[in-house]
């Protein structure tokens, strides 16, 4: 791995992955509030336009699965972040679980973001052709490495190679042959491994596409 995006998830979160990424070259951050601290608010978190490694908003959306912020908070924070992305002309990283037909809900009443990544994703082919009819970029976790994951693995055959992207989700979620150990990015070829399996690729094309995916929808340089 040779360049690393690191995600906040709130005030420290993201004031960490900013000192990151000001600390080392081939580091970006972001600054988001996830849904599970939706109550938190957004007024703690570093501003953007002061950090210019700042290449996303998020993670940010909504989790209906674990519900530790109310819904109506949830949906509001995300959509304040929606409108933060575009303001300040970031790209957007979503988290959704357990609330797909809300998570589109939102995102069509505020305008998607040109530059938005669906993170982690979980669900199948109809969730996936949602989130690519609205011109989102898909990203896979080790999730995809998974025995009973026949949904994802279905999901990441259809997202055309311009699309596509690959993350952790450190340090949940490692792939096999590592499940259940603190995940960390040199796994992430394990993920693309299983991608390219899905797809009968080369995991080199899978390689090569995701590393300008993540170029474009990031805005890093070439
Ligand atoms: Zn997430």
């Amino acid at each position: 791995m040779k360049r690393f995006v690191t995600i906040g998830t709130g005030p420290d979160t993201s004031r960490t992955a900013i000192e990151a990424a000001e600390a080392n070259d081939d580091v970006w951050a972001t600054v988001g509030l996830h849904p599970h601290d939706a109550t938190t608010g957004l007024d703690d978190l570093p501003d953007p336009r002061d950090h210019d490694r700042v290449v996303a908003i998020g993670e940010c959306g909504l989790d209906f699965f674990y519900n530790h912020s109310p819904q109506d908070v949830q949906k509001d924070m995300f959509a304040r972040q929606i409108a933060w992305a575009k303001e300040l002309d970031l790209a957007l990283v979503i988290h959704s679980r357990g609330a797909w037909p809300e998570t589109l809900d939102v995102l069509d009443a505020e305008g998607i973001p040109e530059r938005t990544i669906i993170h982690c994703f979980t669900g199948g082919p109809d969730e996936v052709r949602k989130c690519l009819d609205r011109g989102a970029f898909i990203s896979i976790s080790g999730i995809v490495t998974f025995k009973k994951a026949d949904d994802v693995r279905a999901a990441a055959g259809i997202i055309p190679l311009d699309r596509l992207l690959v993350e952790t989700d450190a340090p949940f979620l490692a792939p096999v042959p590592h499940r259940g150990k603190p995940n960390e990015p040199a796994y992430v070829p394990f993920v693309g491994a299983a991608v390219s399996e899905v797809k009968a690729m080369a995991p080199a094309e899978i390689e090569a596409a995701t590393w300008a995916n993540t170029a474009t929808v990031f805005r890093l340089p070439e």
